[in-house]
Order: C-alpha cells, then structure tokens, then sequence
C-alpha cells in the first residue's frame, strides 16, 4: 500500500467545501494522530491541544468529517465509535477482545477490498465492512500471567491440604 502524502488539514478542509475552524483542524488533527480513537480519546486529545472544547463541539465536527469523507467511522459489536483519516481504501479492521486494540488490515487482494461480491443480488455495494477479532499480544500475555497466577494458587492450596 504506497503511502499518501499528509495532505495540510486546513487545505483538506477547504477541499471538501468545509470552513475552516480551530476546531475542526484540532479534531481532523487528532484523528491523524490517534487512528481508531474513540469520540473520548479525540476529545481528551483536542482539549490538550486547544483547551476548552465542549463534547457537543467534538461530536459535531466528527459527525461532519465523517459525512464529508475526511475521516471514515468503524464501530466494531460492543465497542464505541472509532475514527480514522485512512479513508476511500475500505481496508479491514483486526480488533482485541478484551482491550479494544484495533489495527488496520490490509486486503489481501488489493484495493478497496471485497467490494466485488460473488452475487451482488442487484444492489450497488459501495463499502464492506470485515473485523477480525482475536486477542492482542499484550492480552495473551495477561491472560497467560493471570493462569500461571491461577496454577501458583492451586499449587499452593492443595500443598497446605495435603496430609
Ligand atoms: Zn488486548
Ligand atoms: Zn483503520
């Protein structure tokens, strides 16, 4: 996947018919910089880089990014709303289970991925949408601390009820 050039956000703005605010630039900014952040994450991120904004303000200029095809909104089962600025490419999502740690797939056949279905039943089909879901390594790594912590604990018990 060749790497696009980082347009400058208020250019980018400007290109797709939106005023340019301190705001939206904060917001687009902080999605750039934070892909797959949550509406929480975009709002903590943009209060440290412009002070007070409400959450309305934040979930607005989202909304509009989002409409306008700056930014593309994922919302994997059971998590909140995640955002990023890799758009029009439709790659896939892998997502952890336990922690919500999401991370870009690429398609293995190329670009905008899946699109071509098999028997498309007549419909226009302009975006699909595949998660992976699994458990990060950090996750593995907890989850096999947390069992050896079990096996000590057990080992422990059954030595002191042991004759
Ligand atoms: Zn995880
Ligand atoms: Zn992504």
């Amino acid at each position: 996947m060749p790497e696009q050039p980082t347009a400058d956000p208020a250019t980018l703005l400007r290109e797709h018919g939106l005023q340019v605010t301190a705001q939206r630039l904060a917001v687009l900014r902080a999605v750039a910089n934070h892909p797959h952040g949550t509406a929480d994450d975009i709002e903590a991120v943009v209060r440290d880089a412009i002070g007070t904004i409400s959450r309305q303000a934040v979930y607005d200029a989202l909304g509009t990014l989002t409409e306008k095809g700056l930014i593309r909104r994922i919302q994997p089962a059971r998590s909140p709303a995640r955002y990023e600025d890799r758009v029009d490419d439709n790659h896939h999502h892998l997502v952890c289970r336990t922690c919500g740690r999401t991370v870009d797939i690429d398609c293995a056949v190329g670009y905008r991925p899946c699109l071509e279905a098999d028997a498309d039943h007549g419909f226009t089909i302009d975006e699909a949408e595949v998660i992976y879901w699994g458990s990060c390594p950090a996750c593995q790594e907890a989850a096999v601390a947390a069992a050896s912590t079990d096996v000590d604990t057990i080992s422990q018990t059954s030595t002191q009820g042991a004759p």
